[in-house]
């Protein structure tokens, strides 16, 4: 009998397609910021009305950065608070720092109490929650050999150059740093951090980061940039900045015509959800894209936000859209008065199950544990090898098909030929 290929690939593509139905339909319901532009135009106008601002404030970083909300008494008619919900904001006020810029506040629906963006910025009573944690898990004070470096691997290092930020992330992992007012490292420090590079010869990668880098003026963050480009030995460097996200009027013209005189440069930032990606992010990270920067997301997974597979998922894709690689997928880890935000590690593995094979490889990040202690990063993944023999190893594919994969040893090549030629001559 003539098998009939057309037909095996049309029964093949009717499967496939029965794969992303539910997707389509969950995408619909997903709040996206590049499908919102006029809402979140409208809110700025608002806001412009009550903090007395014009446009040109308003897309003014400086102006922005100096008019971060961080009092109830200007979040209120902003956004409609209640009475409880004012008492809340009051009380956390006492023990955690928050500050929203006037741009980010624009993404928040004032209409939904759980909006994911309004979760990420708005003081919440569960911050005030019980809990055993404390505000170090990491151990981060420990693993700090000179000014304000953080070294946790053979290669590479962090340099913490500020505790500043345009928002105070409400799940931030590093409330400790916070503080109750900024402070940029001071220049000794940064001094005696790159000096520890200079005498570390292998080193090779340095990320910059913070809070966050980009609340420095220019020229600071140039006088970093050039002296670690003068130690011949430090091959990349990195900016971890929440900027796109939080404030994309700080990437300006002027920046990236500095930065990119420092490549290679690489730049990791942090969305969590697709409402976070705009019009106004998306022009911040093309604008840093077409001055050859490449930017990476780090994103963390976070209980009511994006510990979902549709919402992870519709994440990964946005951003490819904007040009940033999905690099790493962070577990929560549980700091004190962030807890609400823990998920488990079986939503992580969930969610890494359902990207694999269903959408881009280029979508899919590494899912993150970070060990306690200093101890770096763990990959986790869903199990794809369900047994290994001697000669051969039992798989599975993303969709569960079960399949036998030959395995031998590689056999010696580079011998192989050189004995042959030895041989004949
Ligand atoms: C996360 C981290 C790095 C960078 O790790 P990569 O996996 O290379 O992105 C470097 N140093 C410290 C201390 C870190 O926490």
């Amino acid at each position: 009998m003539k098998v009939d290929k057309r037909q095996i690939a049309l029964n093949r593509a009717t499967v496939l397609k029965s794969r992303i139905s539910d997707y389509i339909d969950a995408r619909k319901l997903i709040p996206k910021g590049l499908e919102k532009t006029k809402e979140i135009d409208e809110r700025k106008k608002k806001i412009m009305s009550i903090l007395n601002a014009t446009r040109a404030d308003f897309v003014d970083w400086h102006w922005q950065l100096k008019n971060r909300i961080k009092d109830v008494e200007t979040l209120k008619k902003i956004l409609p608070l209640s009475e409880l919900e004012i008492r809340h904001i009051e009380e956390v006020s006492k023990v955690y720092r928050w500050a929203i810029s006037p741009y980010y506040l624009t993404l928040i629906n004032p209409d939904d109490m759980v909006d994911p963006t309004r979760l990420m910025s708005i003081p919440s009573f569960l911050e005030m929650q019980k809990d055993l944690h404390n505000l170090d898990p990491m151990g981060e004070e420990f693993t700090n050999p000179a000014g304000s470096i953080t070294r946790r691997y053979p290669d590479r290092l962090i340099i913490n150059t500020t505790n500043e930020c345009a928002m105070y992330c409400r799940h931030c992992q590093r409330r400790r740093n916070i503080g109750d007012i900024d402070k940029s490292s001071s220049q000794k420090k940064i001094t005696e951090s790159i000096e520890y590079i200079k005498n570390n010869e292998e080193i090779r990668d340095v990320l910059i980061t913070g809070g966050d880098p980009l609340t420095l003026p220019n020229e600071t963050l140039e006088w970093i940039l050039k002296s670690l480009r003068a130690i011949s030995h430090v091959e990349i460097i990195r900016i971890g900045s929440r900027m796109p996200v939080t404030l994309p009027y700080r990437i300006t013209d002027k920046l990236v015509k500095m930065l990119k005189k420092y490549h290679p440069l690489y730049l990791n930032t942090h969305f969590n959800h697709p409402m976070e990606i705009t019009e106004d992010s998306k022009k911040a990270c093309e604008k840093l894209s077409n001055a050859g920067i490449i930017i990476g997301n780090q994103a963390v997974l976070l209980n009511g936000i994006n510990n979902d597979k549709f919402v992870m998922r519709c994440l990964n894709q946005e951003l490819l859209k904007i040009r940033v690689r999905p690099y790493y997928i962070f577990h929560a880890k549980t700091v004190k008065g962030t807890s609400h935000f823990n998920t488990s590690i079986d939503d992580g593995i969930e969610i890494m199950e359902y990207l694999r094979g269903y959408t881009s490889g280029m979508a899919i990040p590494y899912y993150i544990v970070n060990a306690p202690n200093g101890l770096g990063k763990t990959p986790i993944l869903p199990e794809y090898i369900i047994s290994r023999g001697k000669d051969s190893f039992t798989l599975r594919t993303w969709e569960n098909e079960v399949i036998q994969y030959e395995n031998h040893p590689s056999i010696p090549i580079i011998e192989i030929i050189q004995n042959e030629y030895k041989k004949k001559g």
